[in-house]
């Protein structure tokens, strides 16, 4: 499943984060994903399970931020949003869309720490 060794490179990422040190764990995440990442949002909210298994990200929570895809329409000369698929025309004026503004994101947005160590009394 290609979801998994996404959800793989993200926990692999976050393990880079300077916040991470000591017993400090990942408590929640945040991830924007474009309609055309090639991602599918619930795909990669059920690899997010077995991929965070036994590591420091273990039982988190994902927070998914869906970006629809958005061309550029030379026709209206404006912005719109249309599905990714099957077809890139403008749902406005029917002309070929080609340039894509937003959609193709896959990125770390955020992530929760959380220190397993009770906070000392001070
Ligand atoms: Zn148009």
């Amino acid at each position: 499943m290609h979801e998994l060794s996404v959800a793989q490179a993200i926990v692999e990422s976050l393990g880079r984060h300077e916040a991470l040190t000591g017993d400090a764990r990942v408590v929640a995440v945040t991830v924007r994903v474009g309609a055309l990442s090639g991602v599918v949002p619930a795909a990669l909210r059920f690899a997010w399970g077995p991929a965070t298994e036994g590591s420091f990200a273990a039982g988190s929570r994902l927070d998914l931020e869906e970006v629809p895809l958005a061309a550029w329409c030379p026709v209206c000369r404006a912005e719109r949003e249309l599905p990714a698929f099957p077809r890139r025309a403008c749902p406005a004026c029917g002309a070929p869309t080609s340039t894509v503004l937003r959609g193709r994101e896959l990125e770390i947005l955020s992530m929760e720490v959380e220190d397993s160590e009770k906070p000392s009394p001070t």
